[in-house]
């Protein structure tokens, strides 16, 4: 499959036994479906092995926010996480998948990281 964001190729990646995407050989954009990206949010290492990009290009390909479904040809649709609000993904709109650019998991995991951090410190009872 082409990368919808430049002239990449998209090639399926893997990691662990359940957890395969999509990652462009040239912007690292990611294209995963909705349940891999789910599982990877709760492995702790999946982004060091799989958003390997330069979130300095990912920047300037989240700029390019016209973009079609490399399965189907739809038009992607700019939605925002639902816990994180500042992260924006491209959705396809039958559900293939969701593409993030280089750097926006590894984004999306370090948020949910300290998430996780500050609700175990919360937690805590004082003097314990
Ligand atoms: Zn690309
Ligand atoms: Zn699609």
């Amino acid at each position: 499959m082409q990368c919808p964001k430049c002239s990449g190729t998209l090639e399926v990646k893997t990691y662990g036994s359940e957890i395969s995407i999509h990652r462009c050989d040239r912007c690292h954009g990611m294209f995963c479906n909705p349940d891999t990206l789910a599982l990877m949010r709760q492995d702790w290492m999946s982004e060091a092995v799989l958003d390997t990009g330069d979130p300095a290009i990912g920047e300037i390909m989240d700029k390019w926010d016209d973009i079609q479904c490399p399965m189907c040809g739809a038009d992607m649709e700019k939605s925002a996480d639902t816990d994180q609000k500042h992260i924006w993904f491209e959705a396809c709109p039958n559900g293939h998948g969701v593409f993030l650019d280089a750097g926006e998991f590894t984004d999306l995991k370090y948020d949910t990281l300290m998430d996780v951090i500050r609700g175990f410190l919360k937690g805590r009872r004082p003097g314990s």
